[in-house]
């Protein structure tokens, strides 16, 4: 099992799409025709992973998903049967361009929903009646002012000017756009979610699929892309949950089975347990509590020597060091005992405010800090014991005597 760190995972899920919609894009702007076999790949693949995405979403009861890609799908549809070849006429244009008009919109209207166990609520029925309004008041509007509507929607292109040779989309439909993709910049900023920067990846790249005016099969690519893109997310978010800790974003039991399975040669293993954890809890309440573990899972994340930190359970950490013996790791775990015990928590009376406040009131009282310790025991591969299961024991008792020695120490 690859173990990622969350900045890592985050440079990927950030960096990996962009790439690929980078080689798409420079792909469709080659001057060659496209091969018969693509030609068969892209007459099933977006429906496909369409209905992959979708099928994934209601399993998973991300419901969200499940919207996204009926409005997805829906626009796909749309634009194929209206069986674009070469130059597109008026009518075509408004088409494709209405529904790039309002796809981004609806899907910020889809992010910002909470996820409810039902499928079927009221809120899908209102969505649909959306939906279902958006498309007959532009049918309504095009049918009863064609000239002033295509005007409006295609500026500045209706005035014989474009932007750039290679931006085929208006004013109307980039504002849209930058006006979504920047709202979801925002919500990602402030929480981060592999899920939601698979949202924001997908309309990106629905974004490059419009900008090719709905030729096929550049079009169709892009949506294959932007949906391909989203199924990896949501599969990767429930890796996350089978995998990771809920509360600290470490590799939990599960994650440590896994490596422990696959671990040959030489290896370490340290269990790491928060001193006095319970008087914590006690005194300051559970929340603060958690904070604590978050707070130690931090340092553990950035132990050094290769070292890999699941939580174990509870207040105990466990972190393998692979292909080491305990004269390397050892260290690498006086340096975390000493980091964590210089890493004063701070006691707020009051949870920090969502915003930040525009001045900060002077402090009547002191800040109060608690002060956290760990205490480590640490076990090798041995010819005694010789499996994880025996190792781990092994550590276990030496953190029994690290806390009888007095605590905030490592013991062999
Ligand atoms: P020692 O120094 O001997 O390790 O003492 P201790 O108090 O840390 O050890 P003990 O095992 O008695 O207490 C562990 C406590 O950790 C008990 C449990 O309530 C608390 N705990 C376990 N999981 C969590 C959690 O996820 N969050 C919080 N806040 N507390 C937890
Ligand atoms: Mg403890
Ligand atoms: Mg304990």
């Amino acid at each position: 099992m690859v173990v990622l760190t969350p900045t890592a995972k985050k440079f990927l899920v950030g960096i990996v799409p962009g790439i690929a919609a980078a080689a798409l894009y420079w792909y469709t702007t080659l001057p060659s025709e496209p091969s018969a076999l693509l030609e068969e790949f892209v007459s099933f693949s977006p429906y496909l992973l369409i209905a992959i995405a979708a099928g994934l979403g209601w399993f998973f009861n991300h419901h969200r998903i499940v919207y996204a890609m009926g409005l997805l799908g829906l626009s796909y549809a749309a634009i194929t049967s209206l069986g674009i070849a070469g130059e597109l006429s008026q009518q075509q244009r408004f088409i494709v361009n209405s529904l790039a008009f309002f796809l981004p919109l609806n899907f910020l209207a889809v992010s910002a929903l909470q996820e409810r166990r039902a499928f079927f609520t009221m809120r899908t029925l209102t969505f649909i009646i959306l939906v279902a309004f958006q498309i007959t008041t532009m049918y309504w509007l095009y049918g009863l002012y064609p000239r002033q509507m295509y005007n409006l929607l295609m500026f500045p292109m209706s005035t014989g000017h474009e932007l750039a040779s290679w931006i085929h989309l208006p004013f109307p439909v980039l504002f849209s756009y930058g006006f979504v993709i920047t709202a979801m910049i925002v919500r990602l900023a402030r929480n981060y979610s592999v899920l939601e920067a698979g949202m924001l990846w997908t309309l990106i790249i629905t974004l490059l699929a419009f900008n090719t005016e709905g030729q096929h099969p550049h079009f169709a690519l892009f949506v294959t892309l932007s949906t391909f893109i989203l199924t990896v997310s949501l599969l990767q978010t429930w890796y996350d949950f089978a995998y990771l800790d809920q509360l600290t974003g470490l590799p939990g039991r599960l994650a440590l089975n896994e490596t422990a399975k696959n671990v040959s040669g030489d290896y370490v293993v340290a269990m790491v347990d928060v001193d006095f954890f319970k008087k914590c809890n006690d005194a300051y309440g559970h929340d603060v509590g958690d904070q604590i573990l978050k707070l130690v899972a931090s340092k553990l994340r950035q132990v050094g020597g290769g070292g890999i930190a699941f939580r174990y359970g509870g207040e105990e950490f466990l972190i393998l060091f692979p292909n080491k013996h305990i004269k390397d790791a050892f260290p690498h775990l006086a340096a975390l005992r000493e980091a964590v015990e210089e890493s004063h928590m701070i006691l707020r009376s009051k949870p920090r405010p969502a915003i930040k406040p525009a001045s900060v009131p002077a402090r009547k009282q002191p800040l109060r800090y608690i002060n956290v310790t760990v205490s480590i025991g640490l076990a090798e591969k041995s010819e005694t014991s010789d499996s994880v299961n025996h190792v781990i024991k092994a550590a276990d008792e030496a953190l029994y005597r690290a806390k009888e020695r007095g605590r905030n120490r490592l013991s062999l």
